[in-house]
């Protein structure tokens, strides 16, 4: 009986075993929690965390508080006064735990500054070690002293001073594993000639076009393309032109063809515009003399070369002429430019980019859209033409047809259903002003204009045959 009873006290191995799994159960759980909270103290040691509350990852923000927090703007930092207490926000771009230090950069847009967390008074080991688990492009909040540096800190934009941190918590934490590196997408084509460093491929930078457009290249290239609306828009405006916005959706082909999207529209099909044609020609129509527009157009074409996308942004004007087109062409411009051959189209793109900017005039008129106003003399040709940039061809333009009759001939020549477009031209059935217009298209033009060698890196979010997202 002794025997059983003690042999029942001891547990089986079954037991044993289970009670194990429970243990190691029970630990990961604590320290899941503890690691979510932020709390490693839990985790590393028994001893009190000195730092406690000055580090860890913050509950999601919905805007429940609304505490005005100062912050320094990274950029500002080599202005701010030394030995200041700063509040930063930014991406951690780099971090490298040392012993009992953790250096780190931030990041935002173009600037950057290194921050270093060093084991003291205030902070402890575990938030040392908090800190160095922070994941890459994670956003977070630093409180710190700003401190001039003996040398000068080459891999920062700013390179003077360094932050030395107190406080660091996350607000926003990124996935460990990025599908790309800034660092690698950061790194310029021209660099590493032998390759030995890692690329990012464009179908890799498109995929994850969110990561990518973080690099300070990117918002340089996007800058351009805001100061080539600006400069067509201020320019247009400043001669009297009214910007007006145009329908996407429509019932017919607004440049004919093929090369056009159509949609379900209720019982109906419908189109996505092929440009703003129809439309800014219908507000010459009803006199407005002077029409801009700036919007996106759609090409169904399956062109897969490095200067077409199936959506770009078309900077497109139209105007009344009295005598000829060449008066929307030779639109005289101001009194500073110093040769008759410098007009308003042209100064768009030349006065800034100084590329190899021509104009080509005529074209057969089998070659131009059906609204296109053939020349008189030789009724062949069109009274059409295009500029050129880098070789390449940035602007149409071309007197168009104000006869509802000829239009009409015309739209049927090019095989477009005329009742398609019957809207259109009717609008030309009240009398309207002889009138020429033409269509830039913005990504091509910031592509020749900064030398690149493919129209996907100047449209922030590409659509091409291939490519609907993201
Ligand atoms: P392309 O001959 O290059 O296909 P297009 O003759 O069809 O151009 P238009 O329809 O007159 O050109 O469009 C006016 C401007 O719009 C062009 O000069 C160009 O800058 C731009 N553009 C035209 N098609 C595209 C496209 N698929 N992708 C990007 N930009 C375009």
């Amino acid at each position: 009986m002794a025997e059983d009873k003690e042999n029942a006290e001891v547990p089986s191995k079954k037991a044993l075993k289970k009670a194990q799994k429970h243990a190691e159960k029970a630990a990961k759980k604590a320290e899941y929690k503890a690691q979510k909270e932020g709390d490693t103290d839990q985790v590393d040691s028994e001893t009190q965390d000195v730092s406690e509350g000055l580090y860890g990852t913050l509950p999601m923000n919905q805007s429940s508080q609304k505490i005005a927090f100062e912050y320094t703007f990274i950029g500002d930092l080599s202005k701010t006064k030394a030995n200041s207490v700063v509040k930063i926000t930014g991406r951690l771009h780099t971090s490298r735990a040392k012993g009992k230090q953790c250096f780190f950069v931030m990041r935002m847009r173009e600037h950057s500054v290194q921050c270093v967390l060093a084991v003291g008074d205030k902070v402890s080991k575990q938030m040392v070690k908090f800190c160095g688990n922070i994941t890459r492009e994670s956003i977070i909040n630093v409180e710190g002293k700003v401190v001039a540096t003996s040398q000068k800190i080459e891999s920062c934009s700013v390179q003077d001073v360094e932050i030395q941190v107190h406080k660091v918590f996350v607000e926003s934490a990124a996935e460990p594993r990025l599908p790309l590196q800034i660092e690698d997408a950061m790194r310029p084509d021209t660099e590493d000639a032998e390759g030995l460093q890692i690329r990012v491929s464009q179908d890799t930078r498109l995929d994850n076009r969110v990561l990518d457009l973080r690099t300070p290249i990117n918002h340089a290239i996007f800058k351009v393309n805001a100061g080539v609306i600006k400069l067509f828009r201020e320019s247009l405006e400043k001669r009297g032109f009214n910007e007006i916005v145009c329908p996407k959706l429509i019932s017919g082909a607004s440049e004919g063809g093929a090369n056009v999207f159509g949609l379900s529209y209720f019982e109906r099909k419908a189109f996505l515009a092929q440009s703003p044609q129809l439309y800014k020609q219908m507000a010459i129509a009803s006199d407005f003399g002077k029409v801009f527009t700036i919007g996106p157009v759609f090409r169904a074409e399956n062109s897969n070369t490095h200067r077409h996308l199936t959506e770009f942004t078309g900077l497109d004007l139209e105007m009344a002429f009295h005598h000829h087109y060449h008066e929307v062409i030779q639109m005289e411009d101001d009194e500073d430019l110093s040769t008759p051959n410098e007009k308003l189209l042209g100064r768009l793109v030349k006065a800034k980019y100084d590329t190899d900017f021509y104009i080509m005039d005529k074209y057969p008129l089998a070659v131009r859209p059906f609204y296109t106003m053939p020349d008189a003399e030789n009724p062949k040709w069109s009274n059409s033409y295009d500029m050129f940039m880098r070789g390449e061809e940035i602007l149409s333009g071309a007197q168009r047809i104000h006869n509802p009759e000829f239009l009409t001939e015309r739209a049927k020549a090019h095989g477009i259903a005329v009742d398609t477009i019957q809207s259109y031209i009717d609008a030309f059935r009240y009398g309207c002003p002889p009138h020429a217009g033409g269509g830039i298209g913005l990504e091509r033009v910031s592509m020749l204009y900064l030398g690149l060698d493919n129209i996907r890196k100047t449209s922030l979010f590409p659509r091409d045959p291939k490519r609907l997202t993201p």
